[in-house]
């Protein structure tokens, strides 16, 4: 239970295509909500953007490590989210050492990582965020410009797989206005608790 909220610590999933906005929105989510959310820090075998950093957004890990760390079960999930051997994963003792800080805990995941945290945590809340058209996220993750030509077709490929998927989540948000989508999710959450 946290102290100061009588809340019990939950999940909340947030899935959704790449370059739908989830980063953006999380982070006006978590800094307006005044609940105590704790995003939960996924360890992955990508290289960093010049903007990232070890430990914050992300644990950057080599594939030994990583597959040292699968091999020892200290993953509640992990995919090769765009195929080609590039591994995301949810850390056990993240997950466990912000539960126990009395937090929600936030996962950015995918949908698959989405639907096997749910099966170990039936009560956890899930949100799917929608682009408002294809075209758009297209724009979006051209605009980024972070990934090459190969990375981007993956990207996009999985992101419009994944938009089949909304449906299994609990609740939907179409990103198209930041202020809406933001005034939104935390309107669900709260709605949940
Ligand atoms: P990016 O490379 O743009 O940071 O993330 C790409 C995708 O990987 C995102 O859509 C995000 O949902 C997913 N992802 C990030 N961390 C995890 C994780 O720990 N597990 C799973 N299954 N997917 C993740």
């Amino acid at each position: 239970m946290n102290k100061k909220t009588d809340l019990k610590p939950r999940l909340l999933i947030v899935s959704g295509p790449s370059g739908v906005g989830k980063g953006t929105l999380l982070k006006r989510v978590l800094s307006e909500s005044g609940l105590p959310l704790k995003m939960s820090v996924s360890a992955t075998t990508r290289n960093a953007r010049p903007n990232e950093k070890n430990g914050i957004h992300y644990h950057f890990l080599t594939q030994e490590q990583f597959q040292e760390k699968k091999n020892a079960g200290e993953f509640i999930e992990c995919f090769e989210v765009f195929g080609r051997g590039v591994w995301y994963g949810t850390l056990k003792a993240d997950v466990n050492a912000g539960l126990d800080e009395g937090n929600f805990v936030v996962l950015e995941i995918d949908v698959k990582g989405a639907n096997e945290i749910k099966k170990q945590f039936p009560d956890a809340i899930t949100i799917f965020v929608k682009p408002p058209n294809v075209e758009i996220l297209k724009e979006r993750l051209q605009g980024r410009g972070t990934e090459s030509d190969e990375a981007m077709k993956n990207r996009l490929n999985t992101a419009i797989e994944e938009l089949n998927h909304a449906e299994e989540f609990q609740h939907c948000i179409i990103n198209d206005n930041l202020d809406k989508a933001v005034e939104q999710f935390i309107k669900i959450i709260k709605e949940n608790l």
